[in-house]
């Protein structure tokens, strides 16, 4: 499974990341980014099951699909270990 990041005003990042690590990575980095320009980053992350594109995908849906509750309670542990 792949996964990428994507918000509906933001769009995607474009990425097809090998792991929720290194997309959990690039959401900070484009949280930080916004917020350094006085903005917002309205991205999360989307798993890309195979066959989906990172890079083509309906603007409105996005791409892949939202994270399952068990994949976003995944992310909390990853984020609360990194503390
Ligand atoms: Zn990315």
């Amino acid at each position: 499974m792949m996964y990428t990041t994507w918000g509906s005003v933001r769009q995607g990042c474009d990425h097809a990341h090998k792991s929720i690590e290194t997309a959990l990575d690039c959401l900070h980095r484009d949280q930080s980014g916004t917020a350094s320009q006085g903005g917002y980053s309205d991205r999360s992350i989307r798993v890309l099951e195979p066959g989906d594109s990172a890079s083509a995908y309906d603007t409105q849906r996005g791409p892949g699909r939202p994270l399952t509750e068990e994949e976003q309670e995944e992310i909390i542990r990853i984020e609360h270990e990194r503390e």
